[in-house]
């Protein structure tokens, strides 16, 4: 078949037939970013690479023109465990989608065989081992046609990547058995590296490049010191995610334990997950996080991969990820729905010590060790800026922008002070101690000596007689963890941590304490970060929330239409954003609909779902509106 052009007729003829279908089917009004071209070009049978950020919308890229093409769409997707509820969602709004998966038995595989077989799917999803079995590959020639194949998580064919899985470089071996079908790779990854890869493995020299931008406006990135982590995550959740879904992250599977026993214990609805427990636990907590309206998932890294749920209104950092590209992930599962939502964390000196030991005790190359310490000083570099975060993540990933009034040093900006005199009084009191008593101290007491504080344990070593005793009693504890923070991210002062965290001075501290070098650091900031019911102070012209604006007084409606939901979801054993998503039903909180053809008009509602549930709607929101 020949390709088609953008600017044929044939081309403009195939994007309002892709509209129409993103109406009927999905009920959405219109594409998002560059959605509308990728799907024109997939639908005249050419090959794309598609590089979007999570919740930019990918699944519609390849659905849409599946259903636009003659014959069915085959997806490759990683996850088993996932599938199922892509599928359901799907068949909620009227498609023809099934899975074919080892976790199936030998009826229901037969069934779907012969789905494939008299031409009765739109859409089949399958994993790439499966996929790559003799059985699967005679099964596809056995379809009446094959409207396109779609590569999801493209990212796992790269061998330098964290979710590199073997199988997927033999997809290569649809480019040549199926030569003339269009082939999609799609993924969340942003580097350079990763994409020349995928072309390379997957073939697709001649495929289209679609790269949006990475930035995700609905998420305001909070970072703060961490002060009693535990306590703050709790009031975090409290006074801004009361009742509704989010993760947090942990970078041990201990912290992870005692995090959720303790979220538990003060009435949060909050489960483990992480490497260590058991296959079953850990389904069963995956399938209630993405189920259950309000369930809050505390994880180590090994939970997200895949999860598509839209209404997670929080990510929560408890510990420092080891890298950008991590934090930038992991946040990333945070409001896919377009929605406001939080991306939160905090950190201490504890974390930058923690870290930079475990790499050096690491029996890594010299090559890789250096990669991974540049990795670990750009997260501490987007923690201790002052300019705006985004502008910071979006740099990272090679991408320019301008401060967004969404970040916490947008809303609060944190104040820069001339920390030169602070610091120097710090290393010679470091310097001093070392020197009186032949070995070095942990923080703890350098700050008791600095501030002028006779505890037993300064006077035991006769600290109260060094001339630092007291020179640092402007500034209080907090003050000086803080200073001391930023002198050791900056490898000013090291912390030796197989010496019980003692302080030491650096090369690079002598220049501070000859008065050669300036030091600028950041204050931390006091005020606390508007409330959600201020979050009005999104730069709307950014932002695509497709509905922002709070239900305000129709909360009651609101809360009707998801009692509803939940009910159905029940009934249907589907997760309930299949039936319909949050922003869906605040809409329809807002706008109260009173027949079937208001309703139609509601992003979310398309041909099949008005039919299933066009008058249980009316009647719910008649029944709460009276
Ligand atoms: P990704 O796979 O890129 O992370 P999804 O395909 O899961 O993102 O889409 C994210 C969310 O945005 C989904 O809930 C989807 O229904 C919604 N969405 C995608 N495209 C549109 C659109 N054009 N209009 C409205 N909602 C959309
Ligand atoms: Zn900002």
């Amino acid at each position: 078949m020949r390709e088609i052009q953008a600017g044929d007729p044939e081309s403009e003829d195939l994007g309002s037939r892709a509209e129409q279908v993103l109406r009927d089917v999905f009920g959405y009004p219109a594409f998002r970013g560059e959605q509308k071209e990728i799907v024109t070009h997939l639908s005249g049978g050419g090959d794309a690479l598609v590089l979007m950020p999570t919740g930019g919308g990918k699944s519609l890229c390849f659905q849409i023109p599946a259903l636009v093409r003659e014959g069915m769409g085959v997806v490759v997707s990683p996850l088993i465990a996932l599938m199922q509820d892509q599928v359901a969602a799907l068949e909620e709004a009227g498609v023809r989608a099934a899975a074919l998966n080892s976790s199936m038995t030998w009826a229901q595989v037969q069934a779907v065989e012969r789905k494939v077989r008299t031409g009765d799917l739109d859409l089949l999803y399958v994993a790439p081992e499966r996929l790559l079995t003799d059985r699967c590959l005679e099964l596809l020639d056995s379809a009446a046609q094959i409207a396109l194949f779609a590569i999801d998580e493209a990212h796992c064919v790269s061998q330098w990547g964290h979710d590199f899985r073997p199988e997927y470089i033999r997809l290569a071996v649809l480019a040549e058995r199926y030569p003339g079908i269009p082939r999609v790779a799609l993924t969340a990854t942003a580097d350079d590296l990763t994409r020349k890869e995928i072309i390379a493995r997957l073939h697709l020299q001649n495929a289209r490049v679609f790269i949006s931008s990475f930035d995700r406006p609905n998420i305001r990135y909070r970072i703060a010191e961490k002060l009693g982590a535990r306590k703050q995550l709790l009031d975090f959740i409290r006074t801004e995610h009361a009742g509704e879904s989010g993760i947090v992250y942990c970078l041990s599977r201990a912290t992870v334990d005692d995090t959720a026993v303790f979220l538990a214990g003060h009435d949060v609805n909050a489960l483990p997950y992480h490497a260590g427990l058991d296959n079953g636990t850990r389904e069963a907590h995956q399938s209630r996080f993405i189920r259950e309206d309000a369930v809050v998932m505390v994880a180590t890294i090994a939970f997200g991969m895949g999860i598509d749920k839209p209404d997670v209104r929080f990510v929560a950092h408890l510990d420092l990820p080891k890298s950008i590209e991590g934090y930038y992930q992991e946040t990333g599962r945070a409001g896919r729905d377009g929605l406001p939502a939080d991306a939160w964390m905090i950190y201490g000196l504890g974390d930058v010590v923690q870290q930079r030991w475990m790499i050096d005790q690491s029996e890594a190359e010299e090559e890789y060790k250096r990669v991974i310490t540049a990795k670990l000083d750009a997260i501490l570099g987007l923690c201790e800026t002052t300019e705006c975060r985004r502008v910071r993540l979006l740099d990272y990933f090679g991408e320019a922008s301008t401060p967004c009034n969404n970040c916490d040093n947008c809303l609060t900006p944190p104040e820069e002070w001339d920390g030169t005199e602070a610091a120097r009084k710090l290393m010679s009191c470091v310097f001093r101690c070392e020197q009186a008593t032949g070995f070095s101290f942990g923080a703890q007491q350098i700050i008791d000596i600095l501030r002028g504080k006779s505890t037993p344990k300064v006077l035991q070593f006769g600290h109260e007689r060094l001339s630092t005793f007291g020179i640092g009693a402007d500034l209080d504890v907090a003050q000086w963890r803080s200073v001391l923070r930023q002198l050791v991210m900056l490898r000013l002062v090291k912390v030796d941590h197989e010496r019980f965290n003692t302080l030491r001075l650096t090369d690079a501290s002598r220049e501070v304490l000859r008065g050669e070098r300036q030091l600028r650091l950041r204050r931390p900031t006091q005020k606390a970060i508007p409330k959600r019911s201020e979050r009005r102070l999104i730069d709307k012209s950014r932002v695509t929330l497709d509905v922002a604006e709070s239900v305000g007084e129709n909360e009651t409606v609101y809360e009707a239409l998801r009692a509803w939901r939940r009910e159905i979801s029940k009934e249907h054993g589907v997760p309930a954003y299949t039936v319909f998503h949050d922003s869906t039903l605040r809409e329809l909180a807002r706008t109260q609909p009173r027949s079937l053809d208001e309703l139609r008009s509601i992003s979310g509602i398309g041909a099949t779902k008005l039919e299933r549930y066009g008058s249980a709607l009316l009647e719910t929101l008649q029944t709460a509106g009276a």
